[in-house]
């Protein structure tokens, strides 16, 4: 579909239970097209756990009222039935090994639901430009290649927009909000872990820090970490010596309590 720029569609895709860092990515898809469009789907399909999907919040009533109060005007909410509706093969993707590592293991089959949705969304709303948050990193990679996949690549351009984080440092997520009061605190320590990292890499070796920045999220007894790797920032292909990479990125998983948490940054640029 062509459109002038003036005519541009921006694109949010997003699971509700919104918050200020869903809001950053309507707020700079306002300033960039005419205009934009949220969508809310828990979608199914990404989740390998019931339990998870099941509760997974649901704040529709709260989430219309945000995107009121920045001016997004147009919010696709469709049932589940509307998305994979009953005896049609919906279309799966083959990411490779985007699809197999750190969420891609630790969340099998994840990636290929949000292929599906995605691309059962992007065929619907057909946006000029489709905002993504860092904070969902390996996402960013594996829905750039959907695209490529589908053969839009000049149809839809990918805007990955900065991970929106609370004033200490925790990245905002829809499942912060399940957290206890003392979960809130602990989760603190992912972003500040890393943080760490960045003063002390050169004292060690990838796998050392790697290591040791398990070991401290360990120490709180709510923390248990799945993994915390240095990668290469477009490969995700692990990281063992330094000085072969001009920039060196950061995965995290986490489980806080009950609650599952990713964060993602550069360590060094
Ligand atoms: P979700 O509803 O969790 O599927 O997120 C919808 C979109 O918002 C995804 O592109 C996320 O990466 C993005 N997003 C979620 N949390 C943040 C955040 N803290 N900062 C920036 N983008 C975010």
């Amino acid at each position: 579909m062509q459109r002038s720029q003036g005519q541009s569609i921006g694109f949010v895709p997003t699971m509700g239970a919104l918050h200020a860092g869903h809001l950053s990515l309507i707020n700079r898809a306002k300033t960039e097209n005419a205009l934009v469009i949220c969508s809310i789907f828990v979608n199914p399909t990404q989740f390998n756990d019931a339990a998870d999907l099941a509760a997974y919040p649901r704040t529709l009533a709260e989430d219309i009222a945000l995107l009121e109060s920045v001016g997004c005007e147009y919010l696709y909410v469709p049932a589940v039935d509307d998305i994979y509706p009953a005896g049609e093969t919906v279309k799966s993707y083959d990411f490779g090994r985007l699809e197999t590592l750190f969420e891609g293991e630790f969340r099998p089959g994840h990636f290929k639901g949000v292929g599906q949705v995605v691309g059962k969304l992007l065929q619907t709303v057909a946006p000029n430009l489709l905002y993504l948050g860092q904070k969902d990193y390996q996402q960013c990679m594996v829905i750039t290649d959907l695209i490529r996949q589908m053969g839009w690549q000049d149809k839809t351009e990918v805007v990955v927009c900065p991970t929106d984080r609370e004033a200490n440092g925790l990245a905002r997520s829809s499942r912060n909000q399940r957290l206890s009061p003392e979960g809130l605190v602990a989760a603190t320590a992912l972003y500040r872990v890393l943080q760490k990292c960045r003063e002390i890499y050169t004292d060690f070796t990838p796998a050392e820090l790697e290591n040791w920045a398990k070991a401290e999220l360990a120490k709180d007894p709510l923390i248990r970490p799945e993994y915390f790797q240095f990668v290469h920032p477009q490969t995700l292909a692990p990281i063992t010596d330094w000085n072969k990479q001009p920039t060196v990125w950061v995965l995290i998983a986490a489980w806080v309590a009950d609650i599952r948490l990713i964060d993602n940054d550069y360590l060094f640029t």
